[in-house]
């Protein structure tokens, strides 16, 4: 083999992948054995080496993230040379072949993508039309799951009749044929969408494909493993199986999409399908320690479906992982936060440190701690919980109570919910209050609006009165945010919004508990100052600022492909991780919660700390937990277990009293709304403060409300 700079700093077997002759090359190997590595190199090498122009190579990634940091490595080998332009996740590639050819895919040159929330609104006014005669128990979010579902199945809407198994599901199908018939009448696509049109358009369009094929000579895709039909048919088709070699790297034991219709199964099917297929196994791991390794390997030899592979670290020794069981949420968040804090008085860098964790909800504990300790984090994939445009509106009320010439908050609390103020007016008003050197507040009492917006100014005020007046008699921080989304229209603003109903149930839930955990402030201080303290909120629109060092927070789908010196993960309870949803399905679903684990426990490089509690406290409900199953499968050697001396004593306390349907709502009741009026009560879901009552209002039609916060009343 010919000596080559671009080759020192790999091992014979990455040598071997990337400086393959042009073909096609499977490269299966486990976690951190420097796949994404072997990619990138492969990419400068033909450019760099073979000069193969960087238009005619297609680099293919899953998230925007791995596609960013794929084209700054693959940049940094380049020496000046550009990386290829068609470097992107499937969608976006996808996108951008429909941009550029728009017609042939049946859209018009202006068509507009529907993201998630436009999709559910789409579904909602589907459901809730009168001409397409829905029952009103089938519920939007439902409806989005099944269509999506779907469609990452790759089954169209004509596809799905043979299939039904029951009339409710025939409603669905009914649904998608109308959503999907919505959708290219208007031009609207969605995400499924993106790449099945694509695949599509070029099945159907020689010419076009012609082109790409022409076009494309290199198409190289990581974390194969994750690959569904319609992507690998798209490879297919734009390789034409010989026109261009494809480079496929991925690792059966890290594939987590399988709900979203991956198969590791696409990797042998490469395999066999394409002709000449070169494969090469990495076997050594340059990623984490020995003992993290083992640990590791150990999980995965748990699963029965896999093709086995062997890895080795290439960094022998290493620290024990430690296994921590603690009280409840609020100790694991403290457990986090000292972690954190000795690995950066060791020398550590915040930017080293990732919290991982199996849903985004968990995060919300973990994010109060850091918060009240002061340490600046940066949650991927989701917005921090205070940024939520829902969680920031109420607190803005809270603000409000504590000091109403906070201006900052004055100004969302007006536009939040609208109630006639108009943004003129609002500025208007600014600028009295600026000339006469008062606080917004004060310029409000005394403005001189017209019309409805006299009205609303006067119904702020009032608002901000009374949750001072409160505010003065020193609640509980829990009681002042229940009482702020009660008056301030907010529940009605966000009556449709689940998730920003699921917040709000949170933010009462917690606050109590952040205000007793945050030991910076004065003791004398009272509780509702403490919380504010702790979660000190900034209201106004904050830029990015300057980029400050930060540990991440990350769920364990969004870590795939990353890695971090230090990695706490937490929550490995069962029905956590496994998730409960796995628990009740077959044996596969278990075996990808498996691997969910393996790629979380892969991502660390020096030090791995795992977490649970014995009792967590999720919706406001707080329950007690078991240790999940994959502890014991992983556990050996390597790792130290520490439990606390003081045994959780269990009492199934939600935090706003009382257990389970405490609302004393059964099946069958009529009740009384303050806005809805009078209706039955069709459907009871979750319990405790998480509890949703489904309500069949005599004049509003059905609703689902929180019943923690919707005062129903027994008629
Ligand atoms: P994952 O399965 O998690 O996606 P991967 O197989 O893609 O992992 P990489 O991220 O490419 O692995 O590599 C893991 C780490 O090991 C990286 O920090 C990479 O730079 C390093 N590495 C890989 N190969 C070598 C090598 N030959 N010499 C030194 N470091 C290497
Ligand atoms: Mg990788």
């Amino acid at each position: 083999m010919t000596e080559h700079p671009l080759l020192d700093s790999l091992n014979p077997e990455q040598r071997e992948a990337v400086s393959a002759p042009v073909g096609h090359v499977l490269v299966l190997a486990g976690a951190g054995s420097g796949k994404t590595r072997v990619l990138v190199h492969r990419v400068a090498w033909l450019i760099g080496e073979l000069n193969v122009k960087p238009d005619s190579i297609l680099q293919v990634t899953f998230t925007n993230r791995a596609a960013r940091e794929m084209r700054e490595r693959t940049a940094g080998l380049l020496q000046g040379r550009y990386p290829p332009s068609w470097l992107g996740t499937f969608h976006s590639v996808c996108y951008r072949l429909l941009r550029s050819h728009p017609n042939a895919a049946g859209l018009e040159s202006g068509f507009r993508i529907l993201d998630a929330d436009a999709q559910k609104q789409l579904v909602r006014q589907l459901l809730r039309d009168g001409q397409h005669n829905f029952s009103d128990k089938l519920e939007p979010a439902a409806g989005v799951g099944r269509i999506s579902a779907w469609k990452d199945f790759g089954r169209a809407p004509e596809d799905v009749d043979a299939h039904l198994e029951s009339e409710t599901e025939a409603e669905w199908a009914r649904l998608y044929r109308i959503y999907n018939d919505t959708c290219r009448a208007n031009s609207w696509i969605d995400f499924g969408d993106m790449l099945s049109l694509t695949r599509d358009m070029l099945a159907g369009n020689e010419a076009l494909l012609e082109r790409y094929r022409e076009q494309f000579w290199h198409i190289l895709v990581d974390e194969f493993q994750d690959v569904n039909s319609v992507q690998y048919e798209l490879i297919r088709l734009l390789s034409g199986l010989e026109s261009a070699g494809v480079m496929a790297v991925g690792d059966d034991d890290q594939s987590i999409y399988s709900w979203r219709g991956a198969s590791a199964d696409n990797m042998m099917r490469f395999h066999e399908e394409f002709p000449d297929v070169n494969l090469v196994r990495l076997e050594r791991n340059y990623r984490s320690t020995q003992q993290i390794l083992n640990v590791a390997n150990r999980l995965a030899s748990c699963n029965r479906s896999r093709i086995g592979k062997t890895l080795t670290a290439e960094h022998s020794g290493g620290e024990a992982v430690e296994y921590v069981v603690v009280r409840d949420e609020r100790t694991e968040a403290a457990e986090v936060v000292t972690q954190i804090k000795r690995w950066c008085s060791g020398g550590g860098s915040l930017e080293d440190v990732a919290v991982l964790y199996r849903n985004n909800v968990l995060s919300r504990s973990i994010e109060f701690a850091l918060q009240g300790a002061g340490i600046p984090y940066i949650v991927y994939g989701g917005a921090r919980f205070f940024e939520r445009a829902s969680v920031r509106d109420v607190m803005a009320y809270v603000l409000l109570a504590e000091n109403p010439h906070d201006d900052l908050a004055l100004r969302r609390a007006a536009m939040r919910p609208r109630r006639g103020i108009g943004e003129r007016s609002l500025e208007k008003l600014s600028e009295q209050a600026r000339a006469r050197g008062v606080s917004l507040w004060q310029a409000l009492q005394e403005a001189e609006l017209s019309g409805r917006g006299r009205q609303g100014a006067q119904e702020l005020v009032e608002i901000i009165r009374h949750l001072g007046a409160l505010r003065e008699r020193r609640p509980a921080p829990s009681a002042l945010v229940e009482e702020a989304l009660q008056v301030s229209g907010l529940l009605e603003l966000y009556e449709d919004d689940e998730g920003a109903q699921e917040h709000f149930v949170e933010l009462i839930g917690c606050a109590d508990g952040v205000a007793e955990g945050f030991t910076d402030a004065e003791q004398d201080e009272d509780a509702v100052t403490r919380f504010l303290a702790a979660t000190a909120l900034d209201t106004g629109d904050q830029g990015e600022g300057e980029v400050r060092e930060r540990i991440k927070l990350m769920t364990l789908h969004s870590a795939k492909g990353l890695e971090f010196p230090l990695v706490l993960l937490t929550a490995l309870e069962e029905g956590i991780l496994p998730s409960e949803r796995s628990l009740n399905a077959s044996e596969d679903a278990l075996e990808e919660e498996r691997r969910l684990l393996y790629v979380g426990i892969t991502r660390a490089m020096r030090q791995l700390v795992l977490l649970r509690c014995q009792a967590r406290m999720l919706y406001g409900h707080t329950s007690r937990r078991a240790g999940s199953r994959f502890v014991a499968e992983l556990s050996g050697p390597e790792i130290q277990a520490r439990t606390p001396q003081d045994r959780f004593d269990f009492t199934d306390s939600p935090a706003g009293g009382g257990e389970g349907n405490d609302y004393g709502l059964k099946l069958g009741d009529t009740v009384r709304h303050r806005k809805f009026g009078v209706g039955e009560v069709v459907r009871l879901e979750g319990s405790g403060e998480g509890l949703r009552v489904h309500v069949n209002f005599r004049n509003a039609g059905t609703r689902i409300l929180m019943a923690s916060l919707a005062r129903l009343e027994l008629q």
